[in-house]
């Protein structure tokens, strides 16, 4: 299930995978690498970094991170 996809709007893809391990893909502060979490809070603090960066990540995405029920 993706969080977030790559757009005009977002600079970040997100995805929440079966497993329940969140991950934040080709990711820009990780050297395109993948970024991965099961930690909803931690995947926040990370989009987080993203925006400090100067990144766009989409305030639905994080929203979603910090307020969807408990998975
Ligand atoms: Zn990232």
């Amino acid at each position: 299930m993706a969080i977030c996809r790559f757009s005009p709007q977002s600079d970040v893809f997100v995805t929440l995978e079966e497993n329940g391990v969140l991950e934040c893909a080709a990711c820009r502060l990780n050297n395109r690498g993948v970024f991965s979490t099961p930690i909803r809070a931690e995947m926040v603090t990370h989009l987080k970094k993203h925006l400090a960066a100067g990144h766009k990540v989409p305030s639905e995405a994080i929203e979603e991170l910090a307020h969807a029920p408990k998975w």
